[in-house]
């Protein structure tokens, strides 16, 4: 056996599964396309260490986002991490909104996430340029840099003895007696095959195709691309915010509204938004021609923007299970015995709170394997 455990993508999710793995396993393999870690999904989201508020009871993604951020939290004291516990606000701007406000509260508190309902008072206190009749805070909400986190985690697999090939694409996967042969394609365009007992895909955006090389195929797992582009507030408006500020959900959840997320470089954005992209390729361009709909969907609770101030930054792209309109599916983490492939574990479908999570997931991920 080449390798013992053989994790497909350097994203957030598969280094922070590395590090974990190569602190109890020898041979900890890990293949990335790219010529370095997290190009896709990974560096392209609002980096929101998220408390846990919006998901229902007993998933996955509520279960890891709650215990997922205090190990975080932890992780970022422990290793130097620039983060911020900067907290949130889900504000009200109508009278109808501030029953939303009260059913969020109770999703949360069934999630074991406490917030707090503030008055205009309060509110003002806080952020005092914004326009909400009532809010929620939500003091464990954060945000970080997870460029950092992610190099901390490629170290730390290294110095544990793991090893990270980069511009290494797997092209194939074939079972054998005792777990798996990987082909993959080089930087040179050469192709070679190892073997390896253990394979777990953490690849993203592509983690259906790796999942079907495996003779996996299942319509209820294709992942559709489904776009969120976002503007920043220029200079010098983006000093009037210190905080992220969420309007209430009006929708099933797709989306959470355009919001307010500030970076621990001190840039402010709006967005992202919710576009499913008609095919699976890779379109981060910003539609220009949006500047006048994320305006005016933030100028609700900004009354201080005007339509000049923000401009066209950044897209990413979540891979989600669901079809445009279908409910909200939660994260697929699972070992794939059942589907006759012992020691092969998927995670499919790892948008958000997938970054928050990645510490959680990488535990749950350890305790599924098995040779
Ligand atoms: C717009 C947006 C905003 C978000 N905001 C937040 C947030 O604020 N907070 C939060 O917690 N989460 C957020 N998320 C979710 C979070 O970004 C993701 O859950 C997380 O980054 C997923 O990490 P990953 O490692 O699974 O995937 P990726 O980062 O996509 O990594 C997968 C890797 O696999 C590699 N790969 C794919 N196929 C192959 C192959 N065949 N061979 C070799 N390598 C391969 C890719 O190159 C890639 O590097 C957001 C997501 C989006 C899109």
């Amino acid at each position: 056996m080449d390798a013992e455990i053989t994790i497909i993508g350097a994203g957030v999710i598969g280094l922070a599964i590395a590090e974990k793995a190569s602190e109890q396993f020898s041979d900890v393999f890990v293949t990335e396309k790219y010529t370095t870690f997290g190009q896709e999904t990974s560096s392209r989201n609002s980096e929101v260490i998220h408390a846990g508020i919006y998901y229902p009871k007993g998933s996955l993604k509520a279960k890891l986002c709650v215990e997922g951020k205090s190990l975080l939290y932890d992780y970022c004291r422990e290793h130097e991490i620039p983060y911020k516990n900067c907290g949130k606000l889900i504000v009200a701007t109508s009278k109808n909104e501030i029953s939303v406000i009260d059913g969020i509260k109770k999703t949360a508190a069934d999630n074991g996430v406490d917030l707090e309902v503030l008055d205009r008072d309060q509110i003002q206190k806080l952020e005092p340029e914004i326009f909400a009749i009532k809010a929620l805070w939500s003091p464990t909400t954060g945000i970080i840099d997870s460029h950092s986190l992610m190099k901390r985690f490629e170290i730390n697999t290294i110095n544990n003895g793991g090893q990270i090939a980069y511009s290494t694409e797997v092209t194939a996967i074939k079972k054998t007696d005792t777990g798996y042969e990987v082909t993959v394609l080089d930087a040179d365009k050469r192709t070679y095959s190892f073997t390896t007992r253990v394979v777990i895909n953490a690849a993203g955006l592509f983690s259906d195709k790796v999942s079907e090389m495996a003779g996996m195929e299942d319509d209820r797992l294709k992942i559709h691309f489904c776009k969120g582009e976002y503007f920043s507030i220029n200079p010098p408006k983006n000093r009037l915010l210190n905080r992220l500020v969420y309007p209430v959900p009006h929708t099933n959840l797709e989306g959470i509204g355009i919001h307010v997320t500030v970076d621990m470089g001190g840039g402010v954005r709006l967005g992202p938004d919710v576009t499913y992209l008609g095919s699976n390729v890779l379109d981060y361009r910003v539609d220009a021609g949006k500047q006048e709909a994320f305006w005016r969907s933030a100028r609700k609770f900004l009354p201080f923007l005007e339509p000049g101030d923000i401009s066209p930054e950044m897209a990413g792209i979540r891979p989600k299970t669901q079809k445009p309109g279908e409910p909200v599916r939660d994260f697929y983490i699972r070992e794939e015995s059942e589907k006759g492939n012992k020691g092969f574990i998927n995670l499919i479908g790892m948008e958000s709170p997938g970054l928050t999570s990645c510490i959680a997931i990488a535990k749950l991920v350890i305790s599924l394997i098995r040779y």
